[in-house]
């Protein structure tokens, strides 16, 4: 039976549904985990928000933008600075961070005079900055205030600015996964099209899904200038809110994370006509078929062709070098969704690495039938998995690299095993050929790390080496 009940759930056997071990020759449509459900009383999950999810993952990335949070000042913090997403000009979008800072008072008698204020000031202190998300959060939801009249009010009395509002509280979705759709259908119903682009090239697309984590978006963007390919939008890694009211106007939308962004790229398929063209930006196999897929699109092949062989000739021995050091590493992938399924191929073709156990924060069942078909048999697949879940899995399956966020991160230390952020990366970019040796770095670096033998060493009663100097 494929469906695992863990020693540790034995008093939630519900779980047992939101975990599968792959087993050789089974039909696994028969046993595709739960995903993208309720939380189960009981476990404590480790998702984010649906207000996270639109402004931590989507919005907060854009270079050029007041990320007005309406609310009280923790939903502010938990979405600010957690994730690395420099930009062109500076990096504006990570030195500041905009709240109205509800207090008690504004919740009795309303905010909205408050976010009139807050807005107000915020283009007052930023005169150059002329653009602004404003983000409903539970208790201004919960309370009623109406975001759109006073973003409205505003954008009447200040025409040069432009205002988008997310009513997307935490409550709205059972993760961040429902922020990432309500910030996709809002934004296009209501701002694409309303801008139209200079076209500089006879080749066009919007590049959807990336949201420039340590530099990839300015990673790929070397290989689409290359190529001759225009990019109308990116959405949203050093992207701006001007671009993205242009997405109308590309000939091709090519899509790298589907959870985040695929619904946009639906709709522009449906409102506008625009194909939708899914590719893999991790790893050297799949950089080299999207680029083909790509060029295949336009009819520049030779382009794409020549650009390919240019970089693995500059980038595959040292990649071989960490193939030769990683090959047979047991992985394991504690991330949002879709990074399990663009990884889990990826590193055992490029790097020979195996990955033997993935848990997903927010996954839908396309990711996880994506990803059992990618990965490998005796693999666990795991959704909205525990703390104490992943101890256990740990016993079972003994990885020896875990590449997952900050949080868990800290407990994967704590162990004392090999930890990679596998969200906002250690040394990034990890996309592209150059961006995947850089991955392929961090995980050997992780892994020959020497402190980590000594992390583990009780040293209480012993004489340290300058103790016995001294003496
Ligand atoms: S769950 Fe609600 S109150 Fe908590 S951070 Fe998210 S939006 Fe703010």
């Amino acid at each position: 039976m494929p469906m695992v009940l863990l020693e540790c759930d034995k008093v939630i056997p519900e779980r047992s549904k939101h975990i599968y071990l792959k087993v050789e020759g089974e039909d696994q449509r028969d046993f595709l985990p739960i995903s993208n459900a309720a939380t189960i009383p009981g476990t404590l999950s480790e998702r984010g928000c649906a207000f996270c999810g639109a402004k931590l993952v989507i919005g907060g990335v854009l270079k050029d933008t007041i990320q007005m949070i309406h609310g009280p000042i923790g939903c502010a913090y938990d979405t600010w600075h957690t994730k690395r997403y420099p930009t062109d000009n500076g990096h504006f979008n990570m030195k500041y961070v905009w709240s109205t800072d509800m207090k008690e008072s504004h919740i009795v008698f309303g905010g909205e005079k408050r976010l009139e204020k807050s807005i107000n000031e915020a283009f007052d202190e930023m005169p150059d900055i002329k653009r602004m998300f404003v983000y409903t959060t539970c208790p201004t939801a919960l309370i009623g205030d109406d975001i759109k009249a006073v973003a409205k009010k505003v954008m009447s009395e200040r025409p040069d600015v432009d205002i988008f509002c997310c009513e997307c509280p935490g409550f709205a979705g059972v993760s961040q996964s429902k922020g990432h759709h309500v910030l996709n259908i809002n934004w296009i119903n209501e701002k694409v099209g309303t801008v139209e682009p200079e076209i500089t090239s006879e080749y066009t697309m919007n590049f959807i899904g990336d949201f420039n984590i340590q530099g990839d978006t300015q990673l790929l963007d070397q290989y689409w200038k290359r190529l001759g390919i225009q990019v109308v939008a990116h959405f949203t890694g050093n992207g701006t809110y001007d671009d993205l009211r242009a997405m109308h106007k590309a000939q091709l939308n090519v899509v790298n994370c589907a959870r985040s962004s695929g619904y946009i790229a639906n709709e522009l398929k449906k409102q506008y006509g625009i194909p939708r063209l899914d590719i893999d930006s991790w790893g050297f196999s799949y950089m080299a078929e999207g680029i083909r897929k790509i060029c295949s699109f336009f009819g520049i092949e030779e382009r794409g062709e020549k650009l390919i062989a240019e970089e693995y000739a500059k980038w595959k021995p040292q990649l071989d070098w960490y193939k030769e050091r990683l090959q047979g590493t047991k992985m394991a992938i504690w991330t949002g969704g879709p990074r399990l399924w663009h990884w889990t191929k990826s590193v055992e073709d490029d790097l020979g690495v195996q990955v033997v156990a993935m848990s997903s924060k927010f996954g839908h069942q396309e990711d996880f039938e994506k990803v059992i078909a990618r990965g490998g048999a005796g693999t666990y697949y795991i959704d909205d998995g525990n703390e104490l879940e992943f101890f256990e899995i740990i016993d079972l399956v003994k990885p020896e690299v875990i590449f997952t966020g900050p949080r868990v991160g800290e407990l994967v230390k704590k162990l004392h095993i090999p930890y990679v952020n596998g969200h906002g990366y250690h040394n990034g970019p990890y996309m592209g050929f150059e961006g995947f040796v850089n991955l392929a770095r961090d995980m050997y670096n992780a892994k020959a790390n020497p402190l980590l033998k000594l992390a583990a060493t009780d040293i209480r009663g012993a004489k340290s080496a300058l103790k016995e100097a001294a003496e």
